[in-house]
């Protein structure tokens, strides 16, 4: 039997510069952060007769999102023992990706109680004596050890499956906001930075594309729901000048501009104004990325951050928000289920589209999830 021909390798378009020509596309993933870099490679690898799209709305690796922010642990510590399989695909699907810094680092948790699977804290960090300095093992008697866990970079992960993607035969968009729209189209917002660094949208594109699929990890909670209108835009700024930090209570009135506290089954419903970073027409949702409640999107905290001094009730231990975005939990992330437990996952959300969630734990599932979404999508347009 002779050797199927070789793929030639998709095309890339890194800036305004290069002119984007639309062309229909049987799937476009949507976020080029681990997930849908890898769903972008498995979907090629499964099904080469598919054209996709890849398309980022900033560079490869993006700067911001769960990809740059994760930890990068693998680790089978605290999973059910039927998603080791999972894990151990993944482990595997990492490593076969090229040089993801992957260095094998024993995990371990620290208990109060026994529980099946602990042993005693001596007994599990006798092989690293200095690290018994840093626990009392008294007050955490108890420990899980896992011997095979390790740590790499998702960002190297999400470039390296982006670039086997473009080798496989995928193409890439980047630095290009999309929006899925009604009836399989996707819209494409080509941004470009001017001299006074504001980011704005060069042209507005749409492309056709049978399937979309949503990787865009906490990128936007609700805007699925809210497809935008896809109009050509006349070049404007898409981020308003930031507002300055307040510096005093007395201020509170107007820096809490917009930010409204309604009172609701006895407790107060917080709804952050609108953001000027928002697509056109999207209302917050309270959290919700198509019925998946996420964490709070980045932008809703950065505003919040900014309020705290304004509103000394935004900063209580309670509501687990911190003095800056790295000490907040769900920045960054997406909450599959809404639950900081909560797996990787894929749902349909309607006839073209797709969403794939990375969340907590995508250091060690994820990318066994982008391949189950890559033969379910492959399979729903076979
Ligand atoms: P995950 O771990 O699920 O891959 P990330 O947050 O690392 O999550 O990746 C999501 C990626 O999606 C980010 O790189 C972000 O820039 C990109 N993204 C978010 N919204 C959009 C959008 N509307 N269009 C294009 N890319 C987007």
């Amino acid at each position: 039997m002779s050797a199927p021909p070789p793929l030639s390798p998709g095309r890339v378009w890194a800036h305004v510069g290069q002119p984007f020509a639309p062309s229909p596309y049987d799937v476009a993933v949507v976020g080029a952060g681990r997930m849908g870099a890898a769903a972008a490679l498995f979907l090629r690898q499964r099904a080469p007769a598919l054209r996709v799209l890849l398309v980022e709305e900033g560079g490869l690796p993006n700067e911001e999102g769960a990809t740059i922010l994760a930890p990068g642990v693998w680790s089978r510590l605290g999973l059910d023992p039927a998603l080791h399989p999972a894990a151990d695909w993944t482990r595997a699907a990492l490593q076969a990706l090229g040089d993801v810094g992957w260095e094998s680092r024993p995990l371990v948790t620290l208990h109060a109680g026994a529980a099946p699977g602990r042993v005693p804290t001596l007994e599990a960090l006798a092989p690293w004596p200095d690290s018994l300095a840093l626990v009392d093992p008294a007050a955490l008697p108890w420990a899980e050890l896992d011997r095979d866990a390790a740590t790499y970079r998702p960002g190297h992960a999400a470039l390296h499956a982006a670039q086997a993607a473009i080798r496989a035969g995928a193409d890439l968009l980047l630095n290009t906001r999309a929006a899925p729209q009604p009836g399989g189209r996707l819209c494409l917002e080509r941004l470009t930075v001017t001299n006074t660094h504001q980011i704005v949208t060069h042209e507005t594109l749409t492309v056709p594309a049978r399937a979309v699929v949503l990787a865009a990890g906490a990128g936007g909670p609700g805007w699925p729901n809210a497809r935008w209108a896809c109009t050509p835009a006349t070049p404007a700024p898409t981020a308003r000048p930031r507002t300055s930090r307040c510096p005093a209570r007395r201020r509170a009135r107007s820096c809490a501009r917009g930010l409204t506290l309604r009172p609701q089954h006895g407790a107060y419903t917080l709804i952050p104004p609108l953001h000027g970073r928002d697509p056109h027409g999207y209302q917050p949702a309270g959290g919700q990325l198509t019925g998946v409640p996420t964490g709070l999107r980045r932008e809703t905290l950065e505003d919040l951050v900014a309020l705290m001094d304004a509103l000394p009730v935004l900063a209580t231990d309670a509501l687990h928000l911190g003095r800056s975005l790295a000490d907040v939990p769900g920045a960054w992330l997406a909450l599959p289920g809404g639950r900081p437990e909560g797996l990787p996952t894929f749902e349909v959300l309607d006839e073209h589209t797709w969403l794939l969630l990375g969340g907590p734990q995508a250091d060690t599932l994820g990318l066994h999830a982008a391949q189950g979404l890559a033969e379910a999508v492959a399979a729903a347009l076979a």
